[in-house]
This record gives C-alpha cells, structure tokens and sequence, in this order.
C-alpha cells in the first residue's frame, strides 16, 4: 500500500521546485515514484506523427522520488508524513502523522 496517491495533493521537499504545492497525476508505487503536477517540467522535443499531434517543443512532467513529497493532510492543511493504522472492520487506512487524523 503506498503512501501518495492519485490525487493526492503534496508538497515538494527538495529541488527547483521546492516548496511547491501539486496534485499527483499518476503514481508509480514499483519505482516509488510520482508524477506530480506542474512539478519537474521538462521540454521534449516532439516530432510530428500520427501518435503526436502536437510537434515542436513541449513541457511535460517528469517523475520524482516519492520521498522527495510531502503529503498535504485534508484536515490539519499541513505537509505530513502518513503512518497506517488498521480500522476496526479491518481496513488499513492512511492517518496523517499531525493531526493523526484517517486521511482517505
Ligand atoms: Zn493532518
């Protein structure tokens, strides 16, 4: 079970765009990495085909170590690390290590 989510809204710790707050847009729990919105921008050069509609340069975002993320508790709105904790039917659930609120 991993840490950061899809959708998830975290906050970056170290590099150029740190401090910046962003929403996961895909999370790749094998390589523990994430791809994060606005986040990482990198420029790709694309050359036009029938898979590329749009050519030339474009901006995309590049993965990053999930460890370099902070993720923002819905409740306290503070970056956190995330513990687990198992609920009483059995789930286990993400709780922010803050406010030890659950967090999904
Ligand atoms: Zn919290």
């Amino acid at each position: 079970m991993s840490k950061i989510r899809k959708n998830d809204e975290v906050m970056v710790l170290v590099g150029r765009d740190q401090g910046k707050k962003g929403k996961v847009l895909t999370s790749i729990p094998d390589r523990n990495r994430v791809l994060v919105e606005g986040v990482n921008m990198i420029k790709r050069h694309m050359k036009p085909s029938r898979a590329v509609r749009q050519a030339g340069i474009i901006e995309r975002e590049a993965s990053i170590h999930v460890s370099d993320v902070k993720l923002i508790c819905k409740k306290c709105s503070k970056p956190t690390r995330v513990g687990f904790r198992f609920l009483e039917d059995g789930r286990k659930v993400r709780v922010c290590k803050k406010c030890h609120e659950v967090i999904d």
